[in-house]
């Protein structure tokens, strides 16, 4: 039979975190117990204000095609929230709008990379960020991490060759949940500055940190950097909406256009009766993500208090994660173990680029956290 499938399409891996997520939910539609910590979305319902927007708008009949970068109205509402949240200047025709972080990302690899261009990626990382390097025709450089768990910069230095386009920076770090330091930024700014390459600040936790700490933007920290960098974003973190599909990108003009163009011959616009309800969590803002933020708060205090003593990981002051170490075990046969024989359902780090570690997602209640630490413990005990 003639294989019909693409080469590119050969060497891309499902996504892990998804993937496992799908395992756990077929499981627990068998009638079995399971305990989902895989898959990184919040566990709370959409804001009710968002939620009426959207309802409203599809009432005045807002269905039809938009501005396939986003309305106006929402990419001045984007730039006002960079300007007063992140001291970052940006013009509309500088931001895209697209559906999800994730689509903004592959955009964005479509429009910056030349077949083998690189993209260095710190270990570990969220799973996706390889892949969509791989399918716009770039080549993944995965750097070493030093023992905060940030990007080891003398590794950085060595990796960098005539061909590094980018760097992908995400922080806080889906999957450990560490926070660059403002001095952290600083040093990788000067060198990325000084070696003539972009930065991808994926910022899509930056509003779930705990301990009153505050993500700062790369971005902002002066206008060299920033003409450099394109910061990410979006909504389904912080205003708990994942399967509303919205996200968007800051970037230079020339790189914000090409993503538009690149947008504009495929998907077309975001949803626009979606785009209207992001104009309301925008403008409500803190208050509809403050009381979510405080309990993921609550249960990460919980998970320190509460995880095995033996099991070993970076402190996450944001993000929903842990990244945890149980010794040597490869992660996968540790992930298979823990979902067949106690029935929690966690990502191997692997697929982050990091066996001997294992992804939790705390984005579930204190409940099924009491019980995974519980089986967590009996677990660590088998072994
Ligand atoms: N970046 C990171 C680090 C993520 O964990 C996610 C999770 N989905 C995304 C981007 C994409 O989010 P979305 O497409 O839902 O906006
Ligand atoms: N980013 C989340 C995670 O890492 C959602 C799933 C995905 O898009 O990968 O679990």
């Amino acid at each position: 039979m003639k294989d019909f499938v693409s080469l590119k399409a050969k060497e891309i891996q499902p996504s892990a975190t998804l993937s496992v997520n799908k395992k756990a939910r077929q499981l627990q539609q068998q009638g079995i117990e399971v305990i989902n910590l895989s898959v990184g979305e919040p566990d709370f319902d959409t804001p009710e204000e968002i939620k009426l927007a959207a309802e409203q708008s599809l009432k005045e009949g807002f269905t039809k095609y938009t501005d396939s970068s986003g309305i106006l109205e929402l990419r001045e509402a984007i730039c006002e929230k960079l300007y007063r949240e992140n001291s970052l200047a940006y013009l509309p025709d500088e931001i895209v709008v697209s559906n999800g972080a994730k689509h903004s990302l592959f955009n964005l690899m479509m429009a910056i990379l030349n077949p083998g261009d690189e993209v260095v990626i710190p270990a570990p990382y969220w799973v996706s960020y390889p892949e969509m390097v791989k399918l716009a025709g770039g080549q993944p450089v995965i750097c070493a991490r030093n023992e905060r768990f940030t990007v080891e910069l003398n590794h950085l230095r060595e990796l960098i060759t005539p061909k590094t386009k980018a760097f992908i920076l995400n922080s806080p770090s889906n999957p450990t949940g560490v926070v660059y330091t403002k001095k952290e930024l600083e040093d990788l700014a000067q060198l990325l500055l000084s070696r003539e390459i972009l930065c991808i600040s994926d910022e899509i936790y930056e509003k779930i940190i705990f301990d009153g700490k505050a993500a700062i933007s790369i971005a902002s920290l002066s206008s060299e950097i920033k003409d450099r960098c394109i910061v990410v974003n979006g909504f389904s973190k912080t205003f708990s909406m994942t399967g509303w599909r919205l996200g968007y990108l800051a970037a230079p003009r020339d790189i914000a256009k090409a993503v538009a163009n690149i947008q504009s011959q495929t998907t077309s616009n975001p949803v626009s009766f979606v785009q209207k309800a992001a104009l309301v969590a925008l403008k409500q803002n803190e208050k509809l993500y403050q009381p979510m933020v405080a309990e993921f708060a609550r249960r990460r205090d919980y998970l320190i208090k509460n995880l095995p003593n033996q099991v070993i990981y970076p402190r996450p002051d944001g993000a929903f994660y842990f990244f945890l170490s149980l010794g040597k075990i490869p992660s996968e046969q540790l992930a298979t173990r823990l979902l067949e024989k106690y029935q929690i359902a966690v990502v191997p780090g692997k697929d982050f680029g990091a066996d001997h570690f294992i992804r939790i997602s705390f984005a579930t209640s204190l409940d099924n956290l009491e019980k995974a630490c519980q089986r967590l413990q009996a677990a660590v005990a088998d072994y």
